[in-house]
């Protein structure tokens, strides 16, 4: 199984927008830009959903049926580890194998001392095609690096080799992520970290960096644009050294876990992956939940009346539902307008809040935010959730599929300089 050089990962927390989504990957098609889906559900979003990966798979495979689709589709097991895995394996076929949490727990001895052996042929000025300044690394800094992701990269090799034991080799994909963690690794981390992978014989087809400045959820890139654009390429450079120095997988791509909506990410990275002629797997989630409750508050009547609930009932669990996400949102709770004031809002009034253009006046980030965590109100709210889903699916199908379209793939993909 091989990844396609372009994926797109999707988030369909409610299980409808299948098709809408995918209609998105066939206007890409269009333009003659082939682009595969990704379903991606972490355990933490199956979790306050109470839904089981069985059913992403079902209405990913849903969606492929019924429009027909003739490429891959793939659902990600995103942000597995040890524990949870076993829930995936089943129905899915891609893996994101999420190694954070034991970034700078120590391998033994013996283990780091064969490892500081056989890559110290890379020590001193190492010259890597496409990164101007040669990556320079002494025994010491390979020895700390080899204490810090030595251990984290075992334990990928460990789970790689559980999923394996179970699909047989070579009939699912494998990311390696270590995106959830503190500091963003630096060319030459990322360099011995591809080593290590490739020493565990796991046959990485995506990895994932964790780049520098704040990607939160459902809002856009808080950083420097300009020094994220520099480490993307030298991770571009990097991984294409390291596939041909240590036999990695030869479509080795870099996955950008988004948090949806990094949009004055989209010029450079585009640029990037021209320049390089790179592949990119882009992992979004909340965008098409934000979209579905948009389009029922635009819908006036009934759907106005469902949005505004969420946002009060939000409100009013402001802790709970932020906690599970504490690291990945930044909500200024003093800046929320008060629940009495948005059940006067009109449907232009909370449509300018959350919709996401830095341009409109209203629009609030820490509403949108807030609401990005708001699906589990919608899920406890069940059949009266769905059903409004259901009947306002004209409005919300179309603002689905051109959000992905519009705001994400064609900035990213298709447009040119
Ligand atoms: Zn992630």
């Amino acid at each position: 199984m091989q990844l396609e050089k372009y994926s797109f990962g999707l988030g369909d927390r409610f299980g409808r927008q299948g098709k809408a989504q995918l209609q998105a990957l066939l206007a890409a098609k269009a333009d003659g830009v082939n682009i595969v889906p990704v379903w991606n559900k972490s355990h933490r979003e199956h979790t306050i959903m109470g839904t089981r990966p069985e059913q992403t798979y079902k209405a990913a495979e849903e969606a492929v049926k019924t429009l027909g689709w003739q490429d891959s589709f793939y659902v990600d097991a995103d942000h597995i580890q040890i524990t949870n895995v076993d829930l995936f394996i089943a129905s899915s076929n891609f893996f994101t194998i999420d190694i954070a949490d034991s970034i700078g727990r120590n391998a033994e001895d013996d283990k780091i001392n064969d490892f500081l052996e056989k890559f110290s042929k890379y020590l001193g000025s190492l010259t890597i095609p496409g990164i101007d300044e040669p990556l320079n690394v002494n025994e010491n800094q390979l020895s700390s690096i080899a204490h810090k992701y030595l251990k984290a990269i075992e334990e990928a090799g460990s789970i790689y080799r559980h999923i394996q034991s179970v699909k047989g080799k070579d009939n699912f994909i494998t990311e390696v992520s270590i995106d959830e963690t503190d500091t963003p690794q630096t060319p030459a981390e990322l360099f011995f970290i591809l080593a290590a992978i490739a020493d565990q014989d796991i046959p990485a087809q995506t990895i994932a960096p964790k780049f520098t400045g704040s990607f939160l959820k459902g809002i856009d890139y808080i950083g420097d644009i300009e020094q994220f654009a520099k480490e993307f390429e030298q991770h571009l450079a990097i991984i294409s050294f390291a596939v041909k120095e240590f036999g990695l997988p030869e479509n080795l791509k870099l996955s950008i876990h988004s948090g949806s909506d990094k949009f004055s990410l989209y010029k450079p990275i585009n640029k990037a992956l021209k320049k390089y002629d790179a592949g990119l797997h882009i992992k979004t989630a909340g965008t098409t939940w934000l979209e579905e409750l948009t389009a029922l508050a635009s819908a006036d009547g009934e759907g106005l009346s469902i949005a505004r609930r969420i946002y009060v009932d939000a409100y009013s669990r402001f802790d709970e539902l932020c906690a599970p996400y504490s690291s990945v949102i930044d909500i200024a709770k003093e800046r929320l307008p008060s629940p009495s004031a948005v059940g006067k809002w009109s449907s232009d009034d909370f449509v300018s809040a959350v919709r996401h253009n830095p341009s409109c006046s209203q629009y609030n980030v820490n509403v949108r935010q807030l609401l990005h965590l708001a699906y589990k109100i919608a899920a406890e709210m069940g059949a009266e959730f769905t059903n409004a889903l259901e009947q306002y699916q004209e409005h919300i199908s179309p603002a689905v599929t051109e959000n992905i379209y519009q705001r994400h793939i064609k900035p990213l993909f298709i447009e040119q300089d």
